[in-house]
């Protein structure tokens, strides 16, 4: 089974792309399982068809620690299976740790066991590194394999460098490894020339250039991913070229992140400023 966590920039289309690739991925025939680790608890929508679940949290407030794996799992998707971690009460206590507490829930329940026959787990990851309680699934060994969604605007890319220096500190000492870039456009200018160039100061690759397309919103509106929309559309093939590469993907990599300096000096070179 591989553990891939997907990480950005908060509204950078993390969401979108893990679901989209998910439905790609199922419809090669995977096996995934996607547990959105985001306290607004919208990681599995379009999966669900726009289904309400209960959160992993919610679920022990309101049960205790009698849950089923029924309780806190759907079937989305193509056979996907679909869990929402789910947040603290706003203000009170640590979103990191109840992205563990959910994890660990999971395990009991053998929602990783080898009669699942998963052959994904993916991890959806609200944030950028900068509190520590969401490099939690890096930190614990529970997402092994890490992409990270930018695209050619600074505070993207700026986030992408820190989850890359989050990536390097525990790489050190445990199995994390940086996958690749995946570039979701802002249409900002030679943005996929940018981020391959930046991909490869980090010592690893744009994995996919996924375009910017209304069709996305199209989908949503519908509740649905791309694929289940119209699997016809250019942009299903988009995610379907992801899932692939995704699949395909051995470069797995301890990244070498940017001084801020340097960050800014790719930046000059392309796009605003030529
Ligand atoms: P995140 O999970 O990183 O906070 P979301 O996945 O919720 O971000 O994305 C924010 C919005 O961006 C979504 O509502 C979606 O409509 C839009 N979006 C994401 N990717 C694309 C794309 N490739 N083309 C068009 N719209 C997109
Ligand atoms: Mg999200």
């Amino acid at each position: 089974m591989r553990k891939v966590a997907i990480y950005g920039k908060g509204g950078i289309g993390k969401s979108t792309t893990t679901q989209n690739t998910v439905a790609a991925l199922a419809e090669m025939g995977k096996k995934v399982m996607v547990v959105g680790c985001d306290p607004k608890a919208d990681s599995t929508r379009l999966l669900l068809g726009g289904l309400a679940q209960r959160s992993v949290l919610d679920t022990l407030r309101e049960e205790g620690e009698d849950v089923e794996l029924e309780d806190i799992r759907s079937g989305g998707f193509s056979e996907s299976l679909c869990v929402e971690s789910g947040g603290p009460e706003p203000g009170v206590g640590c979103a990191g740790r109840g992205i563990i507490t959910s994890i660990n829930m999971l395990e009991q329940l053998g929602a990783y066991d080898e009669d699942q026959q998963l052959d994904y787990v993916f991890y959806d990851v609200l944030g950028d590194v900068v509190c520590g309680g969401f490099a939690m699934p890096i930190r614990e060994g529970k997402a092994e394999e890490i992409y990270i969604v930018c695209s050619g605007e600074m505070m993207a890319m700026y986030a992408a460098n820190n989850i890359s220096k989050g990536i390097l500190k525990f790489a050190q000492t445990g199995v994390v490894r940086l996958g690749g870039l995946i570039c979701n456009s802002r249409n900002c200018d030679r943005e996929a020339e940018m981020i391959e160039e930046f991909a490869r100061r980090l010592g690893t690759k744009m994995i996919h250039f996924v375009p910017r397309d209304n069709d996305v919103q199209r989908a949503e509106i519908n509740r649905k991913t791309v694929i289940d929309w119209n699997a016809e559309c250019s942009q299903a093939n988009e995610y379907r070229q992801l899932a692939q590469k995704i699949d395909e993907n051995e470069m797995k990599v301890i990244p070498t992140p940017l001084a801020m300096e340097e960050l800014e000096q790719l930046l000059m070179e392309y796009g605003l400023f030529q």
